[in-house]
């Protein structure tokens, strides 16, 4: 028997079809911070279906569309912005955890009258919009999305297939984790049906690697470490070692990951200025978001990050303390 694909996630609320059905207007398609395949396909796909409905659609974030993600239809209209240039009369941000992640740029952009569509499936979003759609069960807000073009009767082309099938692929690390359901292979499949090309997909995020890329990736995996009891495993980056180029198109945290035995992975990057990025991962036992709450961080449940202050050297000492903390059941 086939499960129906509603059945499994909440439809978009009707406030938010309403808006979306209003006369088309002026709408802005807001990124976060270092977009991925999740934010940039939803945004992408959906802002190119409310266009095709009459929408003036702008398409804008704090930092620019990443090389290996350049190939996304419609990443050539992409703006990057410090502040926005006026108020928009409806904003729509996906994969948005919190109106920091925009670092002002919703702030700038929202009047009083705006509506701001708030679509994510992070658990600890922080509902700013005046409209939120959260579902947490979905693997990627690209999931959502597709639903939501089918409540508002928009049709899918190639293009917009694309986009979603690429924040899928990438937000399950290509179907592989725990988040990728018997729903998430009908909407991919779906897509496929609509002119998304799987292999066009792998090979644009997968196979387009600069030729020195594997030996930064000899030196890079060199320097993973796993602890003493084989429960973590990490990878401490300073700066210089690999361009952030590199970073952005390495997915550099499935190695220690993929470990056996391994419970939680980390990458620690020093992005300089005493700045350090962490990518957490889990693998089902510890919750790594909770790990990222206690430094201002958040994500789900086995993939989660935060920012920190300090060194490369105590930032990394100071999440391996918090994780054996909680290997040990005494987390908050
Ligand atoms: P990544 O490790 O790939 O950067 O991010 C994994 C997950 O953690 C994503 O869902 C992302 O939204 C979240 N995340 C990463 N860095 C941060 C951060 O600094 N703050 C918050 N709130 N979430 C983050
Ligand atoms: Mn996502």
């Amino acid at each position: 028997m086939t499960t129906p694909l509603t059945e499994v996630s909440p439809a978009p609320p009707a406030r938010l079809l309403e808006v979306l059905r209003r006369p088309p207007g002026d709408v802005l398609m807001l990124g976060h911070v270092h977009p991925d395949g999740d934010v940039l396909g939803t945004l992408l796909g959906l802002g190119l279906g409310l266009q095709a409905a009459g929408w003036r659609v702008t398409f804008a974030g704090p930092h620019p569309v990443p090389d290996a993600l350049a190939f996304l239809p419609g990443a050539d209209r992409w703006q990057v912005w410090t502040r926005p240039p006026r108020t928009f009369e409806v904003i729509v941000l996906t994969d948005c955890p919190n109106d920091e992640r925009t670092e002002g740029l919703l702030a700038g952009a929202r009047a009083p009258a705006s509506a701001v569509v708030n679509i994510d499936h992070h658990p600890d979003n922080r509902r700013y919009g005046s409209i939120n759609w959260i579902d947490p069960r979905a693997a990627a807000t690209g999931e959502m999305v597709f639903d939501l073009l089918g409540a508002l009767g928009l049709a899918i082309t190639p293009a917009m297939a694309i986009n979603l099938f690429t924040a899928i692929h990438t937000d399950t690390g290509s179907f592989r984790y725990s988040n990728t359901t018997a729903r998430t292979f009908r909407i991919a499949g779906e897509l496929t049906a609509l002119g998304a090309e799987p292999a066009l997909v792998s090979d644009r995020l997968y196979q387009r690697r600069p030729v020195d890329a594997l030996s930064t990736l000899g030196l890079v995996l060199g320097r993973v470490n796993v602890s003493g009891d084989g429960r973590v495993a990490w990878l401490s980056l300073p700066r210089d070692l690999a361009s952030d180029a590199f970073v952005s198109a390495e997915d550099l945290v499935t190695y220690p990951r993929s470990i056996e035995g391994v419970k939680v992975a980390l990458l620690v990057r020093e992005e300089g200025d005493g700045v350090v990025k962490a990518s957490l991962r889990g693998k089902g036992e510890i919750p790594v978001n909770r790990i990222a709450h206690r430094f201002g961080g958040g994500g789900h449940e086995n993939a989660a990050g935060c920012t920190l202050r300090g060194s490369l050297e105590e930032a990394t000492a100071a999440l391996l303390a918090a994780v054996a903390e909680a290997l040990d059941g005494n987390a908050p």
